[in-house]
């Protein structure tokens, strides 16, 4: 409801967002669409009953005729997690049927004309969020013979994989919108993503954020790969940094793998294993094992045969930016993406922020520390005075930008006005959540108790975090100060 009052303030505020992102962009990919800002204005709905659905944002139905979605933790006594959840017929996803409602110009009911989609495969996808009640989920669109049937949803390009999620420990709801879009700004890739509204088997499941995977999408443009399926030919290919629970055939072993404590595995993303061959993934190995080897040699910052040869150390700055503002501290070894594109150089990619700002569950993560620049890869980038300076630079430069609280708080307030009922019916659903006894974070007095409350604690964390970076982002140099460990660079090729 609030949202139609703001029309008008939101238009302004559009206006003032879209001029101010073109004048101060570093790097403008001119094609990122960002919901908050550029989703069409909607007519107020006056036809619909009350307890009716009835909503700005795209209404997502599916159904798996009743059946259950797979993919749910099985516990033992202790309440670990020993397996997860199959389909009846032994495997890991069960087929459902996909329809979305877009109006173009009038609020979305159930009852409004649906385009159907067709058929998805769908499971319960993530980590340690598999235990929550609002559960995330992997589709994969399909044909009738099980063939991927790339699909555009909501507006994004054609893919056959889509991530569906349902931020439930994040009380905000927006922090993985609010972050994938920001580093698309000033990153080359981010996952693109829009928000949705989930009934499931005819249940209202509540505000969920439809997310592309990090695969390379129509003939390798997400990632800006050159794919040539006739000839099986990829430019480029995409690794992650996780806990290794996927098939042998999608690991790679590469340089760190046997060198480093990480207990982290190297796995590879695309290509996939359908495209997948023995001298394919030998040729990757040997290829990134070679920039590993460099960048913990001795020549590691020698101008000819050093990292600079292998990566795009601007990519790598703004990651460990962005992920150091707001304290992801998975990043660097677990949801960890690094792509090579036609560029040729290595790139890195952001990937769920769902437990950034001060949401991670275990403990709140201190404010006032680095933690990135001790883990696989930056630890060694960081010794390069070079790079140093370029992150300490662009700090200064995106603090000015997409880093200054007044883009960040009004980020923050331009998506909550956005989202407007949607965030009210979310917790009509979810609502019981902000109750002392389902507390997730620890210790408890770090669960907001209302959604107001959850939002003025992602500000003031902000702030926190950025008065630190302010005062320490120079500290960062002495990683790179000269020391016994550099003298073997002094040797000139
Ligand atoms: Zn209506």
């Amino acid at each position: 409801m609030k949202y139609k009052l703001i029309g008008l303030s939101v238009v302004t505020l559009t206006l003032i967002a879209v001029i101010f992102i073109s004048q101060s962009m570093p790097k403008d990919n001119g094609t990122r669409y960002i919901e908050h800002i550029m989703a069409e204005e909607k007519e107020a709905c006056e036809r619909c009953e009350n307890d009716a659905l009835c909503t700005h944002l795209p209404i997502v139905n599916i159904n798996t005729n009743g059946i259950e979605i797979p993919g749910k933790p099985v516990y033992d006594e202790n309440l670990d997690v020993i397996d997860y959840t199959l389909a009846e017929d032994g495997t890991t996803t069960v087929k459902a049927s996909i329809d979305v409602i877009d109006n173009k110009k009038t609020d979305n009911h159930l009852a409004d004309n649906a385009q159907n989609l067709g058929d998805v495969m769908i499971r319960v996808r993530g980590h340690s969020s598999r235990r929550f009640e609002k559960a995330n989920y992997f589709i994969r669109f399909v044909n009738d013979d099980g063939t991927n049937n790339p699909q555009s949803f909501l507006g994004m390009d054609d893919h056959h994989e889509w991530a569906l999620h349902g931020p439930f420990l994040d009380k905000t709801l927006i922090r993985n919108y609010m972050w994938y879009n920001i580093a698309g700004e000033i990153m080359d890739y981010s996952p693109n993503v829009r928000f949705f509204e989930l009934v499931l088997n005819g249940e209202y499941r509540g505000l969920y954020l439809a997310t592309e995977m990090i695969t390379a999408g129509k003939e390798g443009a997400r990632l800006s790969l050159s794919v040539n399926k006739k000839d099986n030919t990829f430019s480029g290919y995409a690794l992650r940094l996780d806990w290794g629970d996927t098939d042998e055939a999608n690991k790679l072993y590469p340089f760190t793998n046997y060198t480093t404590r990480a207990k982290t595995q190297h796995e590879l993303v695309y290509p996939g294993t359908k495209n997948m061959t023995p001298e394919l993934k030998k040729a990757i190995k040997d290829e990134f094992s070679l920039f590993e080897k460099t960048l913990y040699s001795y020549d590691y910052n020698n101008e000819k045969y050093g990292y600079k040869n292998y990566i795009d150390a601007d990519s790598f700055v703004d990651y460990f930016l962005i992920n150091e503002l707001t304290c992801n501290y998975d990043a660097g070894s677990l949801s960890t993406y690094i792509y090579k594109d036609t560029s040729g150089k290595y790139k890195m990619c952001v990937w769920d922020f769902n437990s950034a700002c001060d949401a991670y569950q275990e403990q709140a993560m201190p404010t006032n520390e680095f933690r990135l620049n001790s883990v696989l890869w930056f630890q060694m980038l960081f010794m390069d005075n070079e790079f140093t300076d370029r992150v300490v630079e662009r700090y200064w430069e995106l603090r000015k930008t997409v880093f200054s609280e007044e883009y960040l708080f009004g980020f923050i307030d331009d998506t909550v006005d956005y989202l407007g009922s949607a965030i009210d019916r979310n917790y009509d659903r979810w609502g019981y959540t902000f109750g002392a006894e389902y507390d997730l974070l620890h210790p408890n007095e770090r669960n907001p108790r209302n959604y107001e409350e959850s939002i003025k604690q992602l500000k003031s964390f902000l702030t926190k975090r950025l008065t630190f970076m302010d005062e320490n982002i120079e500290s960062l140099k002495q990683y790179s100060a000269e020391s016994k460990t550099k003298k073997y660079n002094e040797v000139s090729d």
